[in-house]
């Protein structure tokens, strides 16, 4: 007997079940062929969106932060880790993203678990999209304010909850994603601002997904829409497309000011590495500098996504560059993912508890680092292994 008798049959569980994995080692870069577990790949399961993490400005420009800055930060921002560098990201940012203020955290995750508990509380309330990401989930869970979750997408459901509570509490922040993770559709930003302006609530956009992805040159969500200044809390990751890691949120100077003093992941948490900042900073400029890479980006989308449906696989109602590929059942859905690995091509099975039971699916992550012979390569796989698994 041990202690950690419970945690091994758990385990076994996951095995019986057909969803235990070991992590895949990739020996190389991410980019759109990579070198996973000693195999050649082509690889449709990265959020490198736009292949920056890789480029050639985008490295040497880590490596001189390393150079002038060194490996670390040595403290939390509110002591000494908060250097020039950092501040000049924040200005950069701001400028991006539109807004009058950025405020840079350590990763999206970071963001999240910081900034909700930082601007609700007690006699509060946070009305939340059923869908949103693991990190919303996991910093409403640290606010102290009261919850409630509003059907996916559903307006009618989300005005039902605002008339329903909105006069018992003090202030309401209605929070989304800007673009849903798993199956890539876009949250209804002009109806929620709507709804927001008619009941009096906070809007707060957790845009990923969209950051690097939507807008002019990937300025997000809020600019595809052009809601510049309608929304109070943006949050962006500089982990996805802009390919370093990192998270923000872009929004009013007074919103910075206050973060500054209570996002705990601020306080208590080391800051940014300079070798990231540096390396962020340049590709934003990248960013501003040219389209070509978002171009790229959606041209590839367009292509890969054309091709399998015509194929007559599943994608679901996806508007940006992810791609599902519905398949449901938890078991064959590793297994269609294990058997595309056999063929050349990584897409990762998404199952429950990630999304759904009975929705499990392969997310293929389509890069502007992908060439078209990637695609052609990797469509003829999803065609063989599709029919072979009787799933087209
Ligand atoms: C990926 C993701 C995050 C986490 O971002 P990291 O920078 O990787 O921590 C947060 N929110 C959403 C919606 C995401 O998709």
């Amino acid at each position: 007997m041990s202690k950690l008798d419970y945690m091994y049959k758990q385990v076994d569980q996951l095995k019986k079940d057909g969803v235990y994995r070991t992590l895949p080692i990739n020996y190389g870069p991410c980019t759109g062929v990579i070198e996973l577990n000693h195999k050649t790949v082509v690889n449709l399961s990265s959020n490198n969106y736009l292949g920056l993490a890789t480029h050639p400005k985008v490295k040497q420009a880590a490596i001189d932060a390393v150079n002038k800055y060194g490996a670390g930060t040595g403290s939390v921002r509110t002591i000494v880790g908060n250097q020039d560098l950092l501040e000049e990201l924040e200005i950069l940012l701001a400028k991006f993203k539109r807004e009058e203020a950025v405020t840079c955290f350590q990763s999206g995750l970071n963001c999240n678990i910081g900034a909700i508990q930082a601007i609700v509380n007690k006699g509060d309330l946070i009305v939340s999209d059923a869908l949103n990401h693991a990190s919303i989930i996991d910093g409403v869970k640290l606010s102290k304010a009261d919850k409630a979750v509003f059907k996916h997408s559903d307006m009618q459901d989300l005005e039902r909850v605002l008339k329903e509570k909105r006069t018992d509490y003090n202030n309401v922040l209605i929070i989304t994603d800007g673009v849903f993770s798993m199956d890539g559709d876009l949250a209804k930003l002009p109806e929620i601002v709507q709804l927001a302006k008619k009941y009096e609530c906070l809007t707060y956009v957790d845009d990923a997904h969209g950051s690097g992805v939507l807008g002019e040159s990937g300025r997000g969500t809020v600019d595809h829409y052009g809601l510049h200044g309608e929304i109070d809390f943006i949050i962006g990751t500089l982990s996805k497309a802009i390919g370093v890691i990192g998270g923000y949120v872009a929004s009013s100077k007074i919103v910075k000011e206050w973060l500054l003093h209570r996002a705990r992941p601020i306080l208590f948490s080391t800051a940014l590495p300079p070798a990231a900042i540096g390396a962020i900073i340049e590709s934003v400029k990248l960013l501003m500098g040219s389209t070509e890479f978002t171009d790229k980006l959606w041209d590839n989308a367009r292509y890969f996504k054309a091709k399998l449906k015509k194929l007559g696989f599943d994608t679901g109602h996806s508007e940006t560059p992810i791609t599902p590929v519905l398949v449901g059942e938890e078991a064959k859905t590793m297994e269609f993912s294990k058997a595309l690995l056999a063929e050349g091509v990584f897409v990762s099975g998404i199952v429950f508890p990630t999304v759904p039971k009975g929705t499990g699916r392969l997310r293929c992550m389509i890069s502007a680092s992908h060439t078209k012979e990637d695609l052609d390569f990797a469509v003829k796989v999803f065609e063989k292994v599709g029919k072979k698994l009787n799933i087209i």
